[in-house]
């Protein structure tokens, strides 16, 4: 067996110690006499795991008791309609930051409940930065202020919290959640796709607090309603029960790291070593404003395009997999979340100084 270092922005790479565990309880989870794929989801095992699952995300994220979390389907995308369907409670405007491929996604979804107000938008300048905030048009009498918190496409991360002016505040998280540590309270609602940086794919983490739920009109349907769900521990259907599991076991992994201060620093290290080789080179360049680096994903791109096919047939050669950027940006992206070691990053590097050599 050889495990390559995988830089895929999703479904991403997995600390081995959880892909170990879950071998290990493969056939039987501790003395259940079944795997956990074939437990009940009303069951006593079963309660075990998603108890300790909920228990683990509040205590990373220190989530206040006034919050409700969700485990819901349907990925993130699922979410930029849920979203206005569950907040707009009669309101007719929804405010959003436009700030890359994800945003653009997130108002194009909203676009069918209500008036988007582009609070701002950097697509003029191809989102290689994040437009200051006193020039924002914030409308309050909108119902929330949307963001992307990081933008997985094209590498643009907010460092801060952005000032709603009291609108509830509503954060697409999925590629950076876990990766810093958040105040909760200044938000409405924060979401994410496991699969970036919490586990596989299959769960959706939905934190919201409890005054903006139950405002859904009767029609939607009630799997879509966070009140529902809520009143149900997101089980108001069949959950995604090993999904589940896969990310208690991921949580864990994080809370023997030191938890999110901890990784914190060592995302930290492994972005700024990445961003200073490029920006070292000649041959390597990042369009994005240092300010709004994302410490999750680096895009970067090469000086000659018809180097391309190289850089990824010699990275290939050695290990290192999943680095062509995303089809709407072209040239490369390395996405190091949380459970890729630093020791991942070297190698890339290496690689990189030693291709940047030879060509
Ligand atoms: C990946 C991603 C999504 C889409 O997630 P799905 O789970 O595939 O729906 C949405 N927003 C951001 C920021 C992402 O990185």
């Amino acid at each position: 067996m050889s495990r390559i270092y995988n830089f895929s922005a999703g479904p991403s790479t997995l600390p081995e110690s959880v892909l170990l565990q879950a071998r290990e309880d493969m056939l039987e989870w501790r003395d259940s006499g079944m795997s956990v794929m074939e437990m009940s989801h009303r069951g006593k095992h079963f309660a075990i795991i998603a108890e300790a699952l909920e228990n683990d995300l509040r205590e990373l994220l220190a989530i206040p008791a006034n919050y409700k979390v969700l485990f819901l389907q349907g990925g993130a995308s699922a979410q930029f309609s849920f979203i206005p369907q569950n907040l707009l409670a009669g309101k007719t405007k929804a405010c959003y930051l436009k700030t890359g491929a994800w945003s653009e996604k997130a108002v194009s979804d909203a676009k069918n409940y209500c008036d988007v107000v582009i609070t701002a938008s950097s697509e003029a300048e191809k989102y290689t930065h994040i437009p200051v905030e006193s020039d924002w048009l914030i409308d309050t009498s909108a119902a929330y202020l949307h963001y992307t918190s990081n933008e997985t496409i094209h590498g643009v991360e907010f460092t801060g919290v952005p000032d709603s002016k009291g609108l509830p505040l509503v954060s697409d998280m999925s590629s950076n959640i876990l990766s810093r540590p958040v105040d909760v309270s200044e938000y409405g609602l924060i979401y994410a796709g496991t699969q970036k940086n919490m586990g596989p794919s299959g769960v959706t983490i939905v934190i919201v607090r409890d005054d903006l739920i139950g405002r859904a009109p009767k029609t939607t349907p009630p799997v879509f309603n966070y009140a529902e769900q809520a009143k149900n521990q997101s089980m108001l259907n069949t959950p995604a029960t090993y999904n589940w599991y896969l990310v208690g076991l991921v949580l864990q992994w994080l809370k023997e790291q030191g938890g999110v201060a901890a990784i914190e620093q060592r995302n930290i290290a492994k972005a700024a070593k990445l961003y200073q080789a490029i920006d070292k080179s000649a041959l390597y360049k990042n369009p994005v404003s240092v300010p709004y680096r994302s410490r999750m994903n680096v895009p970067f791109i090469l000086a000659d395009e018809s180097l391309d096919k190289a850089f990824l047939a010699a990275a290939e050669a050695q290990g290192l997999y999943e680095l062509k950027g995303h089809r709407s940006v072209g040239g490369m992206r390395a996405s190091i979340y949380n459970a890729m070691p630093e020791a991942g990053v070297d190698a890339l590097l290496a690689f990189m100084a030693e291709f940047e050599r030879t060509h």
